[in-house]
């Protein structure tokens, strides 16, 4: 996991502060207020109804199911779970929001200070700190369609649930802005209140920069970057948004307030619309719906139900022998964790993570699956690794009978008797070989003897040749050294 240089690296007297902003779709069956099916679907406009579609005169009514996963998210993330939350109405004028404002929380927000505690680069632990998660429900979409002046609305998206979660602008890198992303999308996962599909939109960061000298104590003008849908992408245009305000500074001119979007082909941040004052929302409690109130028995019902969080499975991996970045790679994706766990049932090889990390992140990187859908089983991982310790195989021969695995999903054992790949470890025989090699190249042998040590490789070179690279490596090196010392 090899990370770019930061452009920070290249302006010391300069420094960052990014606060990110999460729309989080929340999984409920049905929507926000309302009995729709709350499910994707590609037909516009099935999933409405007069409350969703803003009719004038109907009443919303609360889904019970929203708070729970509300609850769970500001447990998950060490908030305070307000007793008592109200709902306000936000009021903008746009043609996907039929109402002409959306329900959101305001004032009193569910979820107040929490914090997510993340890596940073030099591998220690920092906290950022969440000002808040509150409710609000989502609005539909505009389609512009291609090609032509019209333009269209689906409101199958209106009144989905969405938690918003803010944090406090104690993000200091693009390191720590994918750091914190990955660690909130693991725990809104590992609590099952999302499905966390970036592409569909259920996970939306709102990433806001701003840099300043180190000498100047307060916060720059910050640009908000919108609606950027992979982390790759944040990654990028966070480092790209650095650079472009340092520099703007640097040559003596401002960064101007505004929400800007990340341009994939042309690989910069353009201006989406600029932000002279706070837009007048018009906030007032929504006199249609009661309060909300939360009781710590509810709350205890909650933390009872809790699935495993992040945190908690980390140690349980470390304890189990796996470093503090090995459990932390598993943490980010949960169905790799699921595969390590399977596999790690079967068997008791120390090489088994450097497998899943490496050989099986690689497999489904190039099948463009994931682990869960992986060709080779956990427990034919785990069997292929055990073939490796016993001595069956040595390490090139795995590789070569992973791909085997990957490709067909057959038994490690049965490609290897195949193949014929077991590996050569009687020592008489590599004895033999390691003789025969020296017999025949009386140059190289005295080159070794008067101090060439780099022909050495060139022994084991031959060793591997002669054998069809199935030699124990260990015992070739042994014997060789026995036979030119
Ligand atoms: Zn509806
Ligand atoms: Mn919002």
């Amino acid at each position: 996991m090899e990370e770019k240089k930061s452009i920070l690296e290249s302006y010391p007297d300069y420094r960052v502060d990014i606060g990110i902003e999460v729309h989080v779709q929340l999984n409920t069956k049905s929507k926000i207020f309302c009995s729709c099916s709350n499910e994707q679907t590609d037909q516009p406009n099935s999933h409405i109804c007069p409350i969703c579609s803003g009719y004038p005169g109907v009443l919303p009514v609360l889904n019970k199911a929203v708070i729970e996963k509300a609850i769970r998210a500001g447990l998950a993330t060490n908030c305070t779970i307000s007793p008592k939350s109200t709902f306000a109405r936000k009021h903008y004028f746009y043609p996907d929001l039929p109402k002409n404002y959306q329900i959101t929380q305001d004032k009193e927000p569910i979820c107040k200070e929490g914090f997510v505690t993340i890596l940073k680069e030099d591998g220690t632990e920092k906290k950022i700190r969440l000002i808040r998660i509150h409710i609000e429900e989502d609005a539909g979409k505009n389609i512009h369609a291609a090609g032509s002046d019209e333009s269209f609305v689906d409101l199958n998206r209106t009144g989905t649930p969405l938690l918003e979660i803010v944090s406090y602008p104690d993000i200091e890198s693009t390191h720590e802005v994918r750091a914190y992303l990955k660690a909130l999308h693991a725990l809104v996962v590992a609590t099952e209140i999302s499905t966390g599909n970036m592409e569909e939109g259920s996970f939306r960061a709102d990433t806001n920069i701003s840099v300043r000298k180190k000498t100047d104590p307060q916060l720059g003008t910050r640009c908000e970057l919108k609606n950027i849908n992979s982390f790759k992408f944040i990654s990028d245009a966070t480092e790209y948004e650095i650079e472009r305000q340092i520099e703007l500074l640097e040559s003596g001119q401002k960064v101007t307030q505004q929400t800007r979007l990340w341009n994939t082909k042309t690989r910069q941040t353009m201006p989406m619309r600029s932000k002279e004052e706070a837009a007048d929302y018009r906030y007032f409690q929504d006199p249609d719906l009661p309060i909300i109130e939360v009781t710590q028995n509810w709350i205890d019902q909650v933390k009872a139900i809790m699935p495993e969080l992040p945190e908690q499975k980390l140690q349980r991996l470390c304890a189990q022998g796996l470093s503090k970045y090995e459990a932390t790679i598993l943490i980010e994706d949960r169905d790799l964790a699921n595969y390590y766990e399977a596999a790690a049932q079967h068997t008791q090889s120390k090489l088994l993570i450097n497998w899943v990390l490496r050989e099986v992140v690689n497999c489904i990187k190039e099948s463009k699956t994931d682990a869960a859908t992986c060709k080779v089983a956990p427990q034919q991982l785990a069997q292929l690794v055990d073939l490796i310790d016993k001595g069956t195989i040595n390490n090139r021969a795995a590789q070569e009978v992973f791909e085997v695995m990957a490709a067909t999903g057959q038994n490690p054992a049965e490609i290897v008797k195949e193949k014929g790949l077991e590996q050569i470890d009687n020592t008489a025989e590599l004895e033999a070989i390691v003789q025969a090699i020296i017999a025949s190249n009386p140059d190289n042998v005295a080159a070794f003897k008067s101090g060439k040590q780099q022909v050495f490789g060139f022994f084991v070179g031959q060793a591997m040749q002669k054998t069809k690279g199935k030699a124990n490596p260990q015992k070739i090196n042994e014997i060789l050294k026995k036979y030119l010392s």
